[in-house]
């Protein structure tokens, strides 16, 4: 996967892609980051990105034809990419897009800052548009990052085990199961016994029935969403969670 970021601001990245999973995945070469600097392809001397709002009012936007130039410089192009433009009112990014994105061969994501981005060069060159939540950041730059570290975990050979990224939250409507490793006990509590049963069936049971638990305590609307197979159906009324999971998918609990 290639990630082309357009930023006017390229060092925020240097940290987060040396460290950890990311760093790994790029000395694979699972995912190469290429960064572009804005501001090379300033044409006045003053290398200027943004400018005055038409019509007034605070705040700089940045420039149509720095953003655009910068996107054609873009050495590297497969097929048609996705060109993102990171912004509050895109596309809400979810486990879900995430997947959707790392089934593309290249993505480039366009980091805004000030006001935004001079409306024309969206029209005319944005495919998509992607928020990482209802709350405003100073610039794209880390949401491209948030992109970057989720999509990447996704990728085939990325994560050690890749059975760790079907099993997280999100993966299906529920939340995981908790976790707990060494000590058995820690000031007073102790792990579950099924956990430490060694049966793989009842382990994966109480995940199963934890992970409910947990779903419908945190974030119960997640289940309104989800399907169940007609054995974890069965399990659910064993353990009486059927009848509130049923509650909240008629909307009587929320
Ligand atoms: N004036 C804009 C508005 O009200 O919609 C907000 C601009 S914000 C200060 C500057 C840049 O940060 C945006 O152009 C966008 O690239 C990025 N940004 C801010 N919040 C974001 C979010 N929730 N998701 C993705 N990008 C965001």
């Amino acid at each position: 996967m290639i990630f082309d970021i357009l930023t006017i601001f390229p060092d925020f990245f240097q940290s987060p892609l040396e460290e950890s999973i990311l760093r790994r995945a790029r000395d694979k070469g699972s995912i190469e980051v290429h960064i572009t600097n804005i501001r090379d392809f300033a044409f006045d001397k003053h290398a200027m990105t943004d400018d005055r709002p038409f019509g007034g009012g605070e705040g700089m936007v940045m420039k149509a034809e720095p953003l655009a130039a910068a996107l054609q410089s873009i050495e590297k192009v497969i097929d048609t990419p996705r060109v993102i433009l990171l912004s509050p009112q895109g596309r809400a990014f979810t486990q879900e897009v995430a997947g959707e994105l790392a089934a593309e061969p290249q993505l480039i994501m366009i980091c805004g800052r000030y006001e935004g981005v001079d409306e024309r060069f969206r029209q005319h060159y944005v495919s998509d548009e992607i928020s990482i939540g209802d709350y405003i950041l100073t610039g794209g730059e880390l949401a491209a990052l948030i992109v970057i570290d989720a999509v990447t975990r996704l990728l085939p050979g990325v994560l050690g085990c890749a059975a760790s990224a079907e099993k997280d939250t999100f993966s299906r409507n529920l939340l995981k199961h908790p976790q707990y490793t060494r000590p058995r006990e820690f000031e007073g509590l102790a792990v579950p016994e099924d956990l430490l049963s060694g049966d793989h069936q009842r382990i994966e049971e109480y995940r199963f029935i934890a992970s409910i638990r947990q779903t419908l305590a945190k974030r119960p609307e997640l289940l309104a969403r989800e399907t169940f197979s007609k054995s974890e159906i069965k399990l659910l009324k064993k353990n009486e969670l059927y009848a509130p999971i049923e509650e909240i998918r008629k909307g009587r609990i929320s």
